[in-house]
């Protein structure tokens, strides 16, 4: 195949990863990045003292699989650290429940802890039992019915306990897409709730064991540097100019420097490419189809303070307040370590009425529910160090009927594919997602190449308008 040159937009996992398979293919790469750091949604820098903060707490998850083989190929699958599988809720008053799983084959894994909880009555296990079997047992058409629905509707449509909704998947919910039960797709919660019963290990979580800067982004920027990638930070697109069969000729950076190259593939997040598509493809059903898509507010805080308060070594979820989940990092992740004191991540949703807020009122919101969850532990308790990373859009909102207008990353440009969470694969707006939508844009990409006919979707025939959002 001849060497093309491939310019590739974005340096989240999606592009990092688009890249290293574009490179491995013989081909030369350049990678371009708006921002001095890379990683995009899961990014961290380090503060004026040298500590490092994250724009989000990030999780593995066991049923993941394409990002483990390129932390393989790269040599970092080791820094990620397993913890217990067990899934911990946290309440007010210092009340708990878990669901520990079993080393039995699935789903036996799993359901026996979700009957044995302490936490829900009989009655209300009972009503989500059958509601099991669809889980369980649903296909695709199923699912993809599933996905006109929010969970809530499709919660209530089986009749599962209120109580299980707003103590047990609203956290869930929450922590999936910092979205409520009402905003999200059934499809969503069914897809992942179904992995986690069928698959053991898929629930199980792990923590990298540093910053994503140390223990990911940066190994991996070494690596493509060394297949030769050019890789450029601070080199933001502002412009994507065409050719006479609408092709993609040149993109245009912020400081005017145009980028020329033979292929090209955007991993942007989607309300950043819809900001880039050019008046010639506006009339593409594939281009106007993503003007539907839009991204989650979502809030990062960390805590440090001047003692312990959590003894926990794992993911710890709230249906409570406003941190569905979260993690003491002084326990989970040997590199933040701090002096045997807590220093927690917080996920803040939803985010939506609290963007406004000042910094001192999210702590202080936070701190609240952080002294309700470990009474025993918080009086006393000083807060020595806090940040706040507020992102407008985050990961993409799968509103209920969304589904089937994700796009394939193949577009209808002759040279052109786009990756990110957003696009077309099963693990949604996830690092895997990211890292599969990466693997499966440079695929489309070879392919092409290669001379091989690629498909396009959704078809003009499947797009179609939705109706509200909802929510509103
Ligand atoms: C708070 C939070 C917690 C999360 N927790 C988890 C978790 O526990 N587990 C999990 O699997 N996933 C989690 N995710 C989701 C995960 O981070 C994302 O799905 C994934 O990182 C998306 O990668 P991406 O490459 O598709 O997009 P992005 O990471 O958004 O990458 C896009 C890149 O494009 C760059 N860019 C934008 N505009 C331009 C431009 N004009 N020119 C050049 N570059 C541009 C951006 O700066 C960015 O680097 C979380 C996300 C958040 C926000």
């Amino acid at each position: 195949m001849e060497r093309k040159r491939v310019v590739v937009v974005g340096a989240g996992f999606a592009g990092l990863t688009v890249a290293k398979r574009m490179a491995d293919g013989g081909h030369e790469v350049i990678l371009l990045e708006k921002r001095a750091i890379f990683g995009g949604k899961c990014s961290s820098w380090q503060d004026e003292v040298g500590d490092s903060i994250e724009s989000g707490l990030h999780v593995f998850f066991g049923a993941y699989e394409e990002i483990y083989d390129l932390m393989r190929e790269v040599g970092i699958y080791e820094n990620i650290l397993w913890k217990e599988h067990v899934l911990t809720y946290t309440l007010n008053a210092g009340e708990r429940f878990e669901f520990r799983t079993m080393r039995a084959p699935s789903p036996m894994h799993l359901l026996p802890a979700v009957f044995k909880n302490h936490y829900f009555t009989w009655a209300e296990k009972m009503t989500l039992s059958k509601a099991l079997l669809p889980i369980l047992f649903g296909n695709e058409a199923y699912f993809a019915r599933c996905d006109a629905l929010s969970y809530q509707q499709w919660h209530r449509n089986w009749g599962i306990a209120d109580r299980m909704l707003s103590k047990m998947f609203l956290p869930m919910t929450l922590a999936l897409k910092f979205l409520p039960p009402e905003e999200i797709s059934a499809r969503v919660v069914l897809d992942v709730a179904g992995l986690f019963l069928r698959q053991n290990g898929a629930s199980r979580m792990g923590f990298l064991k540093g910053s994503p800067g140390d223990t990911f982004t940066g190994p991996l920027l070494r690596h493509l540097e060394g297949k030769g990638v050019t890789i450029r930070g601070n080199a933001g697109v502002r412009r994507l100019h065409t050719g006479p069969q609408r092709q993609l000729m040149a993109v245009e950076l912020e400081n005017g420097e145009m980028i020329q190259g033979d292929e090209f593939i955007l991993a942007l997040p989607v309300h950043k490419l819809n900001q880039l598509v050019p008046a010639v493809w506006q009339d593409e059903p594939y281009f106007q189809n993503l003007r539907q898509f839009e991204g989650v507010p979502v809030i990062s805080v960390q805590l440090w303070l001047d003692r312990q308060i959590s003894h926990i070594d794992n993911v710890l979820f709230n249906p409570d307040g406003i941190i569905p989940v979260y993690a003491d990092m002084g326990n989970t992740t040997p590199h933040y370590h701090n002096s045997g004191n807590s220093r927690f991540q917080f996920v803040v949703a939803p985010a939506r009425d609290l963007m406004h807020l000042s910094e001192e009122e999210i702590v202080q919101q936070v701190w609240a529910d952080v002294c309700r969850t470990f009474p025993k532990t918080t009086p006393g308790a000083r807060i020595t160090k806090s940040t706040v990373v507020k992102i407008q859009q985050s990961v993409y909102w799968p509103k209920p009927g969304l589904d089937a207008l994700r796009p394939s990353q193949a577009s209808p440009i002759h040279n052109l594919s786009i990756a990110g969470g957003y696009t077309r694969q099963r693990f949604y707006d996830s690092m895997e997602g990211a890292v599969q939508s990466g693997n499966r844009a440079a695929a489309a990409t070879l392919a092409r190449l290669a001379g091989e006919a690629v498909s396009v979707s959704p078809t003009p025939r499947q797009v179609r308008v939705l109706q509200a959002t909802p929510g509103d």
